[in-house]
Order: structure tokens, then C-alpha cells, then sequence
């Protein structure tokens, strides 16, 4: 498989405020022609460091990418040093200096002197033509490796690469396609979801596993190399199939989707409705169902009952259970579920109340415990959880905790 590294150069970007998203863009065109984008680095504008990483990246990478510097200042040495990393020299060219020149008789200006630095083209090189800026690419087939220099603002880069360069690197790429799938699991962790699938994804090195950890969910990364489309989605299909003999419901996504996604499908298919109550979450469960598009048809309301006070008033806790038990207590997330439900006329109501900290805990009720609960017309559940993490982690954590309550009663 063909290997890419990808360099974005600019000062700009080392800083807080800047991100490189142009490597992330270009990672998914070359995933698509089955390039393996293998490292990424981002360098100032250092003559040195760029010299250095460009020729790190020749050494080791059949398809070498950078961004940015390209433009016609004193800081933007991309060309120069490009060159020089090569061994190549740089020389003007007529044809494209008149291409520049015209670029600033066609907006009414004159070509500012520095900018014939953009007509410096690196020996052997092709031209990159670029319609929406002045600064031209380059690309240079150097000792099998291929190199190009693209521009660094992305409204200019992606026509570029997508028009002049893709093409040259789909047919060395050959017939290798890529797919991808993400499969999501809830209420496991990391350790326990990797002790029962590692015995199967680990016979495997086609596909290729990667299993990472995000807010509460477990992410499991299938990715599939083959000759077609087709072939590579068949063996994701395999192997996605044997992890979810080992997992079973606990994966709700085969797909990537998010649980508001699946649950919304979910009570979608079944025409049924839903209705909320919410204390530690505020209302982010509600705020993750009404997210996905189309949510009118089976979401009816979220009631945000924080007080006790409110709880009793809003949806119709007994005040005596909340005396005996306390707010956060699975009594009182069942009775939440209950009159949330019967208030809205909704065929099931969820409810979560809980310590979401940093105060408020106690040895009984520490930071953490969180209750959810489920109530239908014939009956209610609730799971107790003692979740890890800060306020707002507890909180997602939480809100995902009672989706996926729902969920596993719609299967
Ligand atoms: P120009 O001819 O416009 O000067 P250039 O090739 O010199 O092009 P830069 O000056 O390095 O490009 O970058 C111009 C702008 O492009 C930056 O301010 C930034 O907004 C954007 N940009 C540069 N590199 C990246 C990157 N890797 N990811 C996202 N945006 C980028
Ligand atoms: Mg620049």
C-alpha cells in the first residue's frame, strides 16, 4: 500500500489559535484511493526544521504533501527549501510570472515585485495552475518519491489536489480501496469490550482494529483494504460480525451513529413517543434527542425539574419519597419516569437525577451516583451508576446512560 505523509507549514498554526484541518481533509482524499497517511507534522516557518523534516519525509514516504508557504513573502519558504531538500534548483519561470502578472492586471493592480517569487519554480516540476490565488503548486516526481506543494488556505488547496494531483496518485495507488466503519458499544469500558473481542480482531491484520476511548462510549475502528469497494466493505462485514456475536447489544452503532441517532430510529420505527425528566442532566438529554432531525415525530417534552420542589410540582413525585429517600434515589427516578410519562401522554418516560459534583457529595451519595429510569405503560426499571469523571463528564455520561436504557427496551 502506498504511503503519504502530510507536512503543514506555518508559524500560524503552532500558535493556540490556529488549527491545521488541512491534513485532516486531505487524509480522508488519499484514504479514499487507498493511501495510507502514515505521519503528519506541522513546522514553522524555519528554514532548518522545514529542510530537515521535508528530507525525513523523502526517506520514508512514497508520497510526501505539504501546505502553506507558498505565498509571496519573505516567511513563506516552502519553494526554497523544498528545493534545496531535493536538490534541485530553483528557476524563474516566464510562463508562469506573465500567469501571476495577469492575475493582478485582471483585479486592476499591478504585479507587486515580490510576487515574482511565485514564479521561482522548482527544477522538473509541474505546475500546479491555482484559479482562486496567485501562488501556483508544484509537483515533482523525485527519486520514486512524489512530492507536492500545495497552497496553504484550504478554498484554494482543495481544488488543486483534487483536480491535478488525486488523479496521478490514483494511479500509483493501483486498485486498492479503503473502507472504514465505526462501531459503537455502551456500559462496557475499554479493558472489558478489548478482553472479549482481542481474541478475534487480533487474528486479523485485514482488516485492522483500533479501539479508542470517547466520553462514555467505547469506539471500535474497523478499516478494510481490497481491490473494490465491495470486497473491502465484505470484510469489515466479517469481522463487524463476529464482534457483535462477543458484544452483542452492548454495541449500538454499527455505523458510526450517535445513541440519540439510534434511539430516535428506534422509537421512529416503532411509532411510538417519548417524554423526559431530567435533574443532574439539565436538559441534556433532551437537547441530544431534539439534535437529531426529524425528532417532532416520536419527542413530546423534557422537563428540567432541579428543586425537589419542582420535581413534586412539575412531574408529580410524591414529596414523601423524596423525604424518605432523598432526590437522588432510585424511588425517585422511577416516580420522575412515571409522571413524566403520564403527564405528556407519552408511551415511555425517561429520568435521570444524580450527584453530578464538584459539591454536594456525602458518603451515602457520593459524587457520581447517578440514577436513571424507564417507565412504559405496564412497567419501570431503573439502573443505579456510579459514574467516574468531572461535572460535565458525569453529566454526558448520565444522559448517556438513560438513552441507553431506552434503547435496550426497543430492542
Ligand atoms: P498564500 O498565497 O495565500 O500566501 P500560502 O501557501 O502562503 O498561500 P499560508 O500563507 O501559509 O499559505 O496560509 C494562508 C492561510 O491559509 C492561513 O492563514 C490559514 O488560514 C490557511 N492555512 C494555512 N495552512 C493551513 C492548514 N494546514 N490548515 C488549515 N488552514 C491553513
Ligand atoms: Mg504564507
Amino acid at each position: 500500500m502506498l504511503t503519504a505523509e502530510i507536512i503543514a507549514i506555518g508559524s500560524e498554526l503552532l500558535t493556540p489559535d490556529r488549527t491545521d484541518t488541512n491534513s485532516l481533509w486531505l487524509t480522508e482524499k488519499l484514504n479514499g484511493i487507498g493511501v495510507e497517511v502514515k505521519l503528519k507534522t506541522v513546522v514553522g516557518d524555519d528554514d532548518a526544521r522545514l529542510e530537515e523534516t521535508i528530507r525525513d519525509a523523502l526517506r520514508r514516504s512514497r508520497v510526501v504533501i505539504t501546505t502553506g508557504g507558498l505565498g509571496p513573502t519573505e516567511d513563506d519558504i516552502t519553494r526554497k527549501i523544498a528545493g534545496r531538500a531535493m536538490g534541485r534548483r530553483l528557476m524563474l519561470n516566464e510562463q508562469v510570472l506573465d500567469g501571476v502578472r495577469a492575475k493582478f492586471i485582471a483585479m486592476g493592480r499591478a504585479m507587486p515585485e515580490i510576487n515574482a517569487r511565485q514564479a521561482m519554480i522548482i527544477e522538473g516540476a509541474e505546475v500546479l495552475d491555482n484559479p482562486r490565488g496567485t501562488a501556483p503548486g508544484l509537483f515533482v516526481e523525485h527519486e520514486g518519491r512524489s512530492v507536492a506543494l500545495l497552497p496553504g488556505p484550504p478554498r484554494e488547496m482543495r481544488p488543486m489536489f483534487e483536480t491535478l494531483v488525486l488523479p496521478k496518485l490514483a494511479a500509483k495507488a493501483g486498485d486498492v480501496r479503503v473502507a472504514r466503519r465505526i462501531l459503537r458499544v455502551a456500559g462496557m469500558g475499554e479493558s472489558a469490550v478489548d478482553e472479549r473481542i482481542a481474541p478475534v480482531y487480533t487474528q486479523y491484520k485485514n482488516p485492522q482494529t483500533t479501539i479508542l476511548f470517547n466520553k462514555s462510549e467505547i469506539e471500535i475502528q474497523l478499516t478494510a483494504q481490497a481491490k473494490t469497494e465491495r470486497d473491502a466493505e465484505l470484510l469489515l462485514d466479517g469481522l463487524a460480525g463476529q464482534i457483535e456475536e462477543r458484544l452483542g447489544d452492548a454495541i449500538f452503532a454499527f455505523r458510526g451513529e450517535m445513541m440519540e441517532e439510534i434511539v430516535g430510529l428506534r422509537l421512529a420505527v416503532g411509532g411510538f413517543t417519548l417524554a423526559v425528566a431530567e435533574s443532574c442532566t439539565g436538559g441534556l438529554v433532551a437537547q441530544r434527542i431534539t439534535e437529531v432531525a426529524g425528532s417532532s415525530n416520536y419527542f413530546k417534552e423534557g422537563v428540567v425539574a432541579y428543586a425537589n420542589e419542582s420535581k413534586v410540582r412539575l412531574v408529580g413525585v410524591p414529596s414523601e419519597l423524596i423525604t424518605e429517600y432523598g432526590a437522588v434515589s432510585a424511588p425517585v427516578a422511577e416516580a420522575m419516569a412515571e409522571g413524566v410519562r403520564q403527564r405528556a401522554d407519552a408511551d415511555f418516560g425517561i429520568s435521570v437525577t444524580g450527584v453530578a459534583g464538584p459539591g454536594g457529595g456525602s458518603p451515602e451519595k457520593p459524587i457520581g451516583l447517578v440514577y436513571v429510569a424507564l417507565a412504559d405503560d405496564a412497567h419501570t426499571e431503573h439502573r443505579k451508576l456510579m459514574l467516574p469523571g468531572d461535572r460535565q463528564l458525569i453529566r454526558w455520561r448520565a444522559s448517556q446512560a438513560a438513552l441507553d436504557l431506552l434503547r435496550r427496551r426497543l430492542i
